[in-house]
């Protein structure tokens, strides 16, 4: 399967914690549209062997865009690659731009998913994140989601926020799941150096809660979904069944995807090599090599067979699933449990894996400890 990745790098405002390529538009807005179409149009002649069975337009925050840009990019998409019919088609968005006209646009143009950044219903701990919305503009832009016509939603959710407590966690959680979501990210706060947020806690002006509370949290955040049907799929993924993200899950399979945009990455099969490059990160950089006629890709990289097992091992075992023994013995020509023996029965002992006729998945123990598993795998 292959998936279309579409980067839109503005927010109005970068939130404390945020390291990802994403800033304020300053003006650029225009002439990054004209690149995206640009650098499209290059992969079109290279891409017409494939159909695209999903389309993501991540961020960023896609909705802070003029009106009409993301329909004239999916317009644009649908141009230049076979997009499948069903295809599923996501598109991130921010409380505070998802107005109903915006999303009514993005109805119109195809997009069947919606993907709301939440990260906490409690105002104090969006403030000390630096979000820019509030408890309410979430629950407005579901409200304009669902009056658009949108049904399959998502919304991303945060634990180990400054100022959070197991309570408001879950009081988070009741919202998302009392309106309705059937998909849900939790993801754990993850400090990045160089953030504001990193420097606040570093120089003790901000405290976050303890890890042992944070992993507390996550239990019983994760128990409090179960008890209301929804599925853990992937480390930090749940969903009622039939809502799970297909465009995340073609990653876990380390299948094939494109990405266009800033800093997008791709893995791709070419002329029979798996192979992995991306684009720069350097907003000027992109734009000027494609009003040149070039593609703007840096670090491309050949993956020898055995890394690609590797790879394949390691983002498989983050579904719950866990790695289909046919679909890697018919890319590989291997059985994983046999091709990593040593490791499959140590970890096995150690009750962190489990083997099936058709699967090896981790335990909900082993999920705790995936990298020290990885290392197994890897050492072999
Ligand atoms: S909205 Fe998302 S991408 Fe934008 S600054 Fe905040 S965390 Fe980063």
């Amino acid at each position: 399967m292959t998936g279309l990745y579409i980067h839109i790098p503005f927010c109005k405002r970068k939130c404390r914690y945020c390291d990802f390529v994403s800033f304020p538009d300053c003006g650029s807005e225009d002439l990054y549209f004209v690149a995206l179409v640009a650098e499209m149009r290059k992969y079109a002649p290279l891409m017409k062997d494939r159909t695209f069975e999903t389309v993501f337009i991540g961020g960023g925050t896609p909705t802070s865009m003029k009106p009409g840009r993301i329909a004239a990019l999916m317009a644009e998409a649908k141009n230049c690659f076979d997009i499948a019919e069903n295809a599923e088609i996501t598109c991130e968005a921010n409380p505070e731009s998802a107005t109903y006209d915006k999303l009514s646009e993005l109805v119109s143009a195809g997009v069947g998913r919606l993907s709301l950044g939440l990260q906490s219903a409690n105002d104090a701990e969006l403030g000390a994140i630096g979000r820019i919305h509030s408890r309410q503009d979430f629950v407005d832009a579901v409200s304009a989601a669902r009056r658009a016509g949108f049904t399959n939603l998502n919304a991303d959710v945060m634990h180990g926020l400054p100022g959070q407590t197991g309570e408001s966690y879950i009081a988070t959680l009741r919202l998302v799941t009392e309106l309705g979501l059937p998909h849900i990210s939790s993801y754990s706060l993850i400090l990045e150096e160089g953030t504001p947020l990193f420097d606040d806690v570093k120089e003790g002006r901000v405290q976050l809660p303890d890890p042992d509370d944070t992993a507390d949290m996550e239990d019983a955040g994760f128990e409090f979904l179960a008890e209301r049907g929804y599925r853990r799929y992937e480390v930090s993924n749940f969903a009622k069944p039939g809502f799970e993200c297909r465009h995340n899950l073609n990653y876990w399979d380390n299948g094939e995807y494109l990405g266009i945009g800033l800093n997008s990455h791709s893995a791709l099969r070419l002329k029979g090599e798996w192979t992995r490059f991306n684009n720069t990160d350097r907003l000027g950089e992109y734009i000027n090599e494609l009003g040149e006629g070039k593609l703007p890709v840096r670090d491309t990289r050949k993956i020898p067979r055995d890394e690609e097992m590797f790879e394949t091992i390691m983002l498989g075992l983050r579904k719950t699933a866990g790695v289909p023994r046919a679909a890697f013995a018919e890319r590989f020509g291997a059985d994983p449990v046999e091709h990593y023996a040593p490791a499959v029965s140590e970890l096995e002992m150690e009750g962190w894996l489990t083997v099936t006729e058709d699967s090896m998945y981790l335990t909900r123990r082993g999920m705790d400890f995936q990298n020290e598993a990885l290392i197994k795998f890897m050492e072999q």
